[in-house]
């Protein structure tokens, strides 16, 4: 697929459901891709917007805040990334926002370092909701409600940890740019999901 096809692609994608992160993160890629830097910012602008927590998106906002020459913008995007990321543990993207602002020799925010403790799961058992992720096995960072409609949504909801479901989201716009899937037609739906089920490990669930 040429890189004008796959953007008209999540283009529609994004306009169908504008309030779907991934349709727009997914554009916000694919435009990064073609270096159109000022629309990619406006689409992870719309990403973090919809989801203040997915720290992957400030990221590339600031990579494409800075492909557009708004250095400024980008250290202000990428700083409150560091926030996000260190509040909610998300390494590989702070560290990479943290390296990004060096780069510039731009002022980073303290951050934690993670201790053997942080990153083990933790060892007390379930937590008293009985909540632990089928994927990290941790006992907490439950989705607040289903990312989407329907059995799979709540059984999501039910299993599949905050972090987890993120590090899928992310996942699974690759898979959707890789193989070029379409999710308008029924086979790209089905093999998306087929993904994200193994992806999850939720199919013994
Ligand atoms: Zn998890």
């Amino acid at each position: 697929m040429t890189d004008d096809s796959r953007i008209k692609q999540f283009e529609q994608m994004a306009s169908a459901d504008p309030d779907n992160e991934l349709g727009h993160f997914s554009l916000g890629r694919a435009y990064l891709g073609a270096e159109r830097f000022d629309d990619a910012a406006v689409s992870f602008a719309r990403v973090v917007e919809l989801n203040p927590k997915m720290s992957k998106a400030y990221q590339l906002l600031g990579e494409a805040l800075d492909g557009a020459g708004k250095r400024t913008d980008a250290i202000d995007a990428l700083t409150k990334g560091i926030g996000v990321a260190n509040e909610l543990g998300d390494r590989m993207p702070l560290e990479a926002m943290a390296d990004k602002l060096r780069s510039w020799d731009a002022p980073v925010p303290t951050y934690e370092t993670p201790t053997a403790e942080a990153e083990a799961p933790a060892a007390s058992g379930p937590s008293a909701a009985g909540f632990r992720c089928c994927r990290c096995g941790r006992p907490d960072g439950q989705l607040e409600k289903r990312p989407f409609k329907g059995d799979m949504g709540e059984k999501i909801l039910a299993n599949v940890c905050n972090g987890c479901w993120r590090e899928w989201i992310g996942q699974g716009t690759k898979v959707i740019n890789e193989l070029g899937l379409a999710l308008s037609s029924k086979e790209g739906q089905d093999a998306y999901d087929q993904y994200m089920l193994e992806f999850l490990q939720l199919e013994e669930v």
